[in-house]
């Protein structure tokens, strides 16, 4: 009786908005301004307004989100930027883009996020490998806010600015009721498709309360540009969002609440029926996680995979190899064994399907085709 499921409620959601978002695109294609169009200006609005953060900037995707964070900085060869090991390939790519070395900093086992306890150790690294400790940029990893507390104290105490690669955890809100977007001095955040709030295409942005970084930053987008339009005054990139993108963002927006609250409550039917069967994610009390991933850890990932696959459950590994042992960035890092956390959990995670508009009863099909794979694995 196996069926098909799929990972996500992408399908579910465009039926929902095809009409919106179909009309959308329309207005676009008839007002003709394709490059930064009025829809960019209105979805940044609508981001701020959503999240609490002074300035939203959208930029082309989330990579370039995070390099042109560095940027603003100025990053560069000699400086070191502390990243989690356990992330996305892009959290790490943009500082060796810059000429700057990443230092990799060991995860949590619980929350799989940046474990500020490491940080002195990577702090002693940089310094024994006479760099300038410059930036930490922490990963809300699968949705959950990083421990910002931690991260920014720490930040602080050293001198150091704190980046927070949000692609993952847009929507998510601490037990304080701090909203992802107002967690570190620069937010960045990834509108890919399959992102909690994605768009139909390449999309990213960048959130600060900083009104000379947010300057700076727009001007980065826009090839450097000065205060007028051809006069160049610093390195920048070609990294706009795309005016189509925002019209389809701006339909998505209006129910990415409502889909996010379903997504929680996905995930804690979830957490309450497979807690007894194997190790299901974490998330402190009164956090609102965006769960981009609902992630459990097992002994035998494969043997899972497999058994859930016979009954139609799809299933994905986020992520199989740390940062630490990839080969393009292994010469950066300390070898087998250095990061224990991170390694471990490459070698045991495993990603359910998350769709916010499953019933209980799609949950159910997915928690008993768990129950009976365990059978089989345990
Ligand atoms: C997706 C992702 C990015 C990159 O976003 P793109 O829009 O694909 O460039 C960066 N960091 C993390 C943690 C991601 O998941």
């Amino acid at each position: 009786m196996a069926k098909t499921i799929a990972f996500t409620g992408l399908d579910e959601q465009k039926i929902r908005l095809r009409t919106t978002i179909d009309a959308n695109i329309k207005k676009v294609i008839d007002h003709g301004q394709f490059i930064m169009g009025p829809e960019v200006g209105q979805f940044e609005s609508a981001l701020s307004a959503f999240c609490g953060a002074r300035h939203s900037i959208g930029v082309a995707n989330g990579t370039d989100a995070l390099q042109i964070a560095l940027m603003v900085l100025g990053i560069g060869p000699g400086d070191a930027v502390f990243v989690p090991s356990f992330t996305y390939t892009a959290t790490a790519e943009v500082i060796l883009v810059l000429g700057a070395k990443p230092v990799f900093v060991d995860v949590d086992e619980k929350t799989f996020n940046l474990n500020p306890a490491d940080l002195p150790r990577a702090m002693a690294e940089a310094k024994a490998a006479g760099l300038k400790a410059r930036a930490i940029i922490g990963v809300d990893l699968f949705g959950l806010p990083a421990d910002w507390d931690a991260i920014n104290a720490f930040a602080k105490d050293h001198d150091l600015v704190a980046i927070s690669d949000a692609a993952q955890s847009f929507g998510a809100i601490t037990a304080t009721g701090r909203s992802v977007g107002t967690h570190a001095p620069i937010t960045t955040t990834s509108f890919f498709p399959a992102k909690p709030l994605g768009c139909y295409g390449d999309g990213g942005a960048i959130f600060t309360d900083d009104d000379d970084l947010a300057a700076v930053m727009k001007s980065i987008r826009v090839h450097g540009q000065g205060k007028a339009k051809y006069e160049t005054v610093r390195i920048g990139l070609n990294s706009r969002l795309d005016t189509i993108q925002a019209a389809i963002l701006l339909a998505k927006i209006e129910i990415f609440r409502e889909e996010t609250d379903r997504r929680n409550a996905l995930a804690d039917y979830y957490t309450a029926g497979l807690r007894d069967i194997l190790a299901v994610p974490e998330k402190p009390a009164g956090v609102v996680s965006a769960w981009a991933q609902y992630t459990v850890r097992v002994r035998d990932r494969d043997l899972l995979k497999t058994e859930l696959g016979k009954r139609g459950v799809p299933t994905a590994v986020y992520y199989p190899l740390p940062m630490h042992l990839q080969p393009a960035y292994q010469e950066f890092g300390r070898g087998k064994g250095s990061l224990p956390v991170s390694e471990k959990l490459s070698d045991e995670v495993i990603s359910l399907p998350m769709n916010p508009y499953w019933t209980e009863a799609d949950a159910d099909y997915v928690i008993e085709s768990v129950q009976s794979a365990s059978a089989v694995t345990a």
